[in-house]
């Protein structure tokens, strides 16, 4: 059991963190925090992260020998995001730990290998069917019943790669073999679903866990919009969801934060969408609204410190700021105490691009999901 070898990394030592975007921003904001020095590699320079650490490698993260740099110069290395090379994390791995292992990262890049661990854990999917050609998919559509959604198996976010098919006698072919020349896909029953909900996990080497309570999501246009806290959901629903958290966290050898997606149904069916195997956009509002947050708990984790039960201080929403509401919330700012405003600090502002988000805790969540439903901000 190579993990049991992992040692205490203390305050002090240098932490590597392969991403500069906002998760690893947020992770260093933790580890800076508690004393860790954080070394960020990112293609961009003077990126999210490398803003508020101590230094960074301007490399891409394909880039084997920068990565080797890199693990020379820290005592522990992570990632915040999953699309890393999996044979250049081994190739590292004779440098400096990486506690977060690759087993987490292999399962989860691929739309495939994700579905098939969750169905072999005895958890419900989506009803699917990977496809290859369009023979494959007119026999998939027959066989799932429209609507249905065709998903790229790789490198997905934000819904990019995937394309809804609501009437199956009006597509656009060419759209269709345009995903299909990509490789393989994934053809999926669209779900009537009444709520969509995330669970984050965080663990360490020792396999000592901390569970977050579950949050509810409100996505538009396939992008998170909205996240509030506690869930309103079913006691059976909720316990059903931190067993799926507790049993795929231990599958995994989960170190460090992940998030599971659910779909809950109008049936009140719960199946599992997808597990990001890192700090996830819907446990932002952890930040101030638990004893500690996904990063926290995320740095902990790989560092092997004790993993402290969360509880939940007080119930909270958070709303996603894209480009297109960057400018107007800004404005804004000056009239509202109650919001934890958020800025990635990203230098391209794009349309539907995540530049920050606001966190607002309350003890009335429908009226403060009312109040940022009335606001023009997120209009557009
Ligand atoms: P991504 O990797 O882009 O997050 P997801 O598979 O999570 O991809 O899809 C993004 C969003 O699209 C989901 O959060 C959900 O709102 C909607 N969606 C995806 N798949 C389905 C489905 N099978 N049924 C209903 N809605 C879906
Ligand atoms: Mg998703």
């Amino acid at each position: 059991m190579g993990k049991i070898l992992n040692k205490t990394i203390l305050p002090g030592s240098t932490i590597g963190i392969i991403g500069g975007g906002q998760l690893g921003q947020m992770m260093s904001f933790c580890a800076k925090e508690m004393g860790y020095r954080v070394i960020i590699l990112d293609p961009q320079p003077n990126c999210s992260a490398a803003q508020v650490s101590d230094d960074q490698i301007v490399a891409e993260y394909s880039d084997v020998d920068q990565l080797v740099e890199l693990a020379k110069r820290c005592d522990v290395l992570t990632y915040e995001f999953e699309n890393v090379d999996a044979s250049a994390i081994n190739e590292v791995k004779k440098y400096t730990q990486v506690p977060q292992g690759i087993k987490a990262l292999k399962v989860t890049q691929n739309r495939i290998s994700e579905k098939d661990f969750i169905d072999a854990n005895g958890f419900a999917t989506v009803p699917h069917v990977v496809i290859e050609n369009i023979f494959e998919y007119h026999r998939g559509v027959e066989k799932l019943g429209a609507p249905v959604i065709l998903k790229t198996i790789r490198g997905g976010y934000d819904g990019k790669g995937q394309i809804l098919i609501t009437d199956p006698e009006d597509v656009c072919f060419a759209d269709i073999e345009h995903l299909l020349m990509q490789g393989p896909c994934m053809l999926e029953k669209k779900i009537d679903l009444e709520k969509e909900v995330s669970v984050v996990v965080s663990a360490n080497s020792n396999g000592e866990k901390s569970i977050f309570p579950i949050i509810e999501n409100v996505h538009r246009h396939n992008i998170l919009h909205l996240s509030t806290c506690p869930a309103q959901i079913s006691k059976k629903s909720a316990q059903h969801i931190y067993q799926v958290a507790e049993t795929l966290a231990e599958k995994l050898e989960l170190v460090g934060t992940m998030c599971i997606e659910f779909f809950i149904s109008t049936k009140d069916e719960v199946f599992v969408n997808e597990i990001a195997p890192r700090p996830h956009n819907s446990g932002h509002l952890t930040i101030e609204a638990c004893n500690i947050s996904q990063f926290d708990a995320h740095i902990r984790g790989v560092c092997n410190l004790a993993m402290p039960k969360i509880e939940l201080l007080k119930p909270a929403a958070m709303v996603n700021l894209l480009g297109q509401h960057l400018e107007a919330a800004k404005k804004e700012l000056v009239q509202h105490p109650e919001w934890h405003f958020h800025d990635y600090g990203k230098d391209a502002i794009k349309e539907n691009r995540k530049m920050g988000h606001i966190t607002i805790l309350s003890d009335d969540l429908e009226k403060t999901k009312q109040a940022i439903e009335n606001n023009s901000i997120w209009d557009v």
